[in-house]
C-alpha cells in the first residue's frame, strides 16, 4: 500500500464516499470541512502538488470534473483552492482542488 492518504482513499473508500469518479480523477467530501459544502477533486495520478504537474492538460480535466460536480450538486457560487507547498498551508502532498460553498 501506499504511504500517500489520497492514493490509498481512491483504492479503500466505499463506492457511496465518492461524490464523482471518472477514468482521471475523483471527488470527495473534505474530512474537515470548512464550508457547508467542501468537497475535494484529486487526480487518480500521484503529483504531489502543482509544482510537479507536467501536462498541463490533466489541471483542465480537473476543472472540468468541478464543472460537472458543482452543476450535479446545484452549487452555483463557490470558491476553488489550491495549496502548493507546505507555506502555503498544503498538509496532504498529492494534488487535489477544495470546492467550497455556503
Ligand atoms: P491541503 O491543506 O493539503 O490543501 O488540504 C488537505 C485537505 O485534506 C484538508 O482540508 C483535510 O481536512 C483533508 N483530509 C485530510 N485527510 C483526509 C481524509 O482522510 N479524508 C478526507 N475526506 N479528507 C482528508
Ligand atoms: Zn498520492
Amino acid at each position: 500500500m501506499s504511504d500517500c492518504i489520497f492514493c490509498n482513499l481512491k483504492e479503500t473508500l466505499p463506492k457511496e464516499a465518492f461524490v464523482y469518479k471518472d477514468d482521471f480523477c475523483y471527488a470527495i467530501n473534505d474530512i474537515n470541512p470548512k464550508a457547508k459544502h467542501h468537497i475535494l477533486v484529486i487526480p487518480n495520478e500521484h503529483v504531489e502538488s502543482l509544482n510537479e504537474v507536467e501536462d498541463t492538460m490533466l489541471i483542465k480535466h480537473l476543472f472540468d470534473a468541478i464543472k460537472k460536480i458543482t452543476k450535479e450538486q446545484d452549487i452555483k457560487s463557490f470558491k476553488t483552492l489550491i495549496n502548493t507547498g507546505k507555506d502555503a498551508g498544503q498538509e496532504v502532498f498529492h494534488l487535489h482542488i477544495h470546492i467550497l460553498a455556503n
